[in-house]
Order: structure tokens, then C-alpha cells, then sequence
């Protein structure tokens, strides 16, 4: 067993790129997620690697082996589709066997298959279940069945949670998990979802319109985000373009909209400065500390374990964030506060 190399792909439809020459590896056993809004190329490059469709440029490793040229049946890569694309005629140890019954395995050997595998998704005694007496979820462990029972090298999931209501799309989270670790399979993750992204991944490849725009590690890309775009898409965070800088021997006075003045860490690429509103302190009066500004509150969004608040910091408002006390959120709207941005809270950007 080996990784997957991505090297320089392209594939157009219609003379535009929906994969823009994009490169990276994946190791063996890692499970990595393809994460980026609706319509920038995830599917069309899981695809690819299923062998579904043909890439116009660049190439597809399975170890040392080109599999570029080779035939989807033919790749040891398990896809599940994104609406799971069940065989709604059959039942499901049918469904789960067909790939194997394909391969001309001898009836022995795909019952094994197939018993061990529904044991491993929890479904054993469902072989004769029709797909239609299945509720959402169980669908998608059959789906997900279907693509393991062949013991593929790597596994595909297309968006599998999105059809999940919330509930069981979180308990499903951690189930695939477990199950990747368990088999420690080499997975390819696809989502629009950054939280499913973040709370799965070993690493993420953050897309857009076709190209690949960062790679790291769940906290490398929020804490580090590249750009504007990925800084936005990943989690929720305050963007401010630098109108004016002055350079100081140990830091950099900034001034963003509203003629607010921060200091910030030296920098010489600094043209926009991201802050997320969990670094953001809010107090009741001014303590002195650097980078304070004043505000009011003009939105509180109660969320449970926090309260999200819009503030108004004259002429532009910033988002903040604070977990809740025993009876609710700490602060109310109208209130006057003070803001606190640590210097080191706020993350400085190129583009
Ligand atoms: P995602 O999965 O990220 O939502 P897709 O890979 O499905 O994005 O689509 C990427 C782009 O390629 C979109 O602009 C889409 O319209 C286009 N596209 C995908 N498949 C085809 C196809 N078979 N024919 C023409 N255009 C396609
Ligand atoms: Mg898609």
C-alpha cells in the first residue's frame, strides 16, 4: 500500500478549466479532505481519481504506478457518489457483492466479503433489507460498504454526510473516522462543509475555482490562512484592508476603515489583516492595554455555548465572540464595551 500523487491536473469542460493545474501527495493512510464552495472542481477531480473521467494534462500515481491511462475497474479505488447511487432494486447484500461478483470472485469468498464488511458498518443481519427500507443514514453505511468490500487502496467519499440531518451527520462524522483509523486506509474526503472539514481531517486541500489554494493541517489553515479567501471560507473572521501604515521599530501602526489605528507585528507584504472573533476581548471598561478600541454592541446572536456579537466600532463593525455564562450571554445589546485585539490575534495578509 502506497499514497496518491497528483501531478499538475487539468481537465476542461467547455474551454474552462474546472481543474486548473493542480499538484499534491497524500500518504499512505492519511485521511485528507477536498474542501471549497459549490462548483470549484471537488467531484470532477474525485472523479479523475476514480478513473471516470479523463484528466487533459498531468498525471495520477497510486505509489510509483502512473494510473492515468488506466480503466476505473482497474484503479483499487473505492468511490462512494454523493447521493450514494445505490442499486434501489436490490438488496443490500446485492449492492455490497456487485463489485465483487464483477471481479468473478468465487461465492465462498464473496460471502465472507460481505458478512465481514456489514459486521464492520454495523449492519450485519441486513443482507436481505431492501435499499428503500433503509433509513438515510443506513444508506449511506451500505454505500460506504460497497466501496470497501473491495479492499481498494484508496478510498473516495463524495459530500457522503450531506443528505444527513444534523444530528446524525455529526455522529456519522466521527463513525467514518473511527472506521478510517480502524482500516487506516488511505481516504480522500470531499466537502463544502469547513466544520466537517476541520473536525475529520488529518490534512485539507482548500480549493477554488479549480485551483488548489492551501494545504495544511486542520489548525495550520485556520490559524494561517493564505488569503482573504481561505481566511473567510475557514471559520468565521473580521477582514479589514490596510489604509495607511507607519512603521515603527517594533511594530507596525495600521489604520483600517473608520480611521481605527492598530499595531501589528512587523510585516512587509501586510495589505489586508484578518482577526477571528474568538481572539477578540471584550471588557466593560478600558484597561489601558494596547490595541483597544471602543464600541457598542448592536447585535447579540445567542448560540448555546456562545454568544456571537455584531459591535459597532465607529464607522465599521466587527463580529466578536464570547462564551456564555450559566443564565446566557454576558452582554447585552446597547451596552458600551471595550475591545481588546492582541497583536498577535491579528493574522496579516498579502491578497
Ligand atoms: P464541485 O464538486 O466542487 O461542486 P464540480 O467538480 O462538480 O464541482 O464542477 C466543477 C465545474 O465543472 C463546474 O463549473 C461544473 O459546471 C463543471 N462541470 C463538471 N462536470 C461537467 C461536465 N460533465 N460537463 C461540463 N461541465 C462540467
Ligand atoms: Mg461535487
Amino acid at each position: 500500500l502506497e499514497g496518491l500523487t497528483i501531478k499538475n491536473l487539468k481537465k476542461v469542460f467547455d474551454g474552462k478549466a474546472a481543474i486548473d493545474d493542480v499538484s499534491f501527495e497524500i500518504q499512505k493512510g492519511e485521511f485528507f479532505t477536498f474542501l471549497g464552495p459549490s462548483g470549484c472542481g471537488k467531484t470532477t477531480l474525485l472523479r479523475s481519481i476514480a478513473g471516470f473521467n479523463k484528466p487533459d494534462e498531468g498525471a495520477i500515481y497510486i505509489g510509483d504506478k502512473d494510473i492515468t491511462n488506466i480503466s476505473a475497474e482497474k484503479r483499487e479505488v473505492g468511490l462512494v457518489f454523493q447521493n450514494y447511487a445505490l442499486f434501489p432494486h436490490m438488496n443490500v447484500f446485492d449492492n455490497i457483492a456487485y463489485g465483487l461478483k464483477v471481479k468473478k470472485l468465487p461465492k465462498d469468498e464473496i460471502n465472507k466479503k460481505v458478512t465481514d464488511v456489514l459486521k464492520l458498518i454495523r449492519l450485519d443481519g441486513y443482507e436481505k433489507r431492501k435499499i428503500t427500507e433503509l433509513s438515510g443514514g443506513e444508506q449511506q453505511r451500505v454505500a460506504l460498504a460497497r466501496a470497501l468490500v473491495i479492499e481498494p487502496e484508496v478510498l473516495l467519499l463524495d459530500e457522503p454526510l450531506c443528505n444527513l440531518d444534523a444530528k446524525l451527520r455529526d455522529e456519522m462524522r466521527f463513525e467514518i473516522k473511527e472506521l478510517q483509523r480502524k482500516l487506516k486506509i488511505t481516504t480522500i474526503f470531499v466537502t463544502h462543509d469547513q466544520s466537517e472539514a476541520l473536525t475529520m481531517s488529518q490534512r485539507i486541500a482548500v480549493f477554488r475555482s479549480g485551483k488548489c489554494v492551501q494545504i495544511g493541517t486542520p489548525q495550520e489553515i485556520y490559524a494561517n490562512p493564505k488569503n482573504r479567501f481561505v481566511a473567510d471560507f475557514i471559520g468565521v473572521t473580521n477582514l479589514f484592508e490596510i489604509k495607511n501604515i507607519n512603521s515603527n521599530s517594533e511594530y507596525d501602526e495600521i489604520e483600517i476603515e473608520g480611521n481605527i489605528k492598530l499595531n501589528i507585528n512587523k510585516s512587509d507584504v501586510a495589505k489586508y489583516i484578518s482577526i477571528r472573533p474568538e481572539h477578540i476581548v471584550i471588557y466593560e471598561e478600558n484597561n489601558g492595554n494596547e490595541n483597544t478600541i471602543e464600541g457598542e454592541i448592536k447585535e447579540v446572536h445567542f448560540n448555546g455555548n456562545i454568544s456571537d456579537y455584531v459591535i459597532d466600532i465607529g464607522g465599521c463593525t466587527i463580529k466578536a465572540s464570547r462564551i456564555n455564562s450559566f443564565t446566557g450571554a454576558i452582554f447585552e445589546k446597547g451596552s458600551k464595551v471595550f475591545l481588546e485585539i492582541p497583536r498577535n490575534a491579528i493574522k496579516i495578509l498579502r491578497e
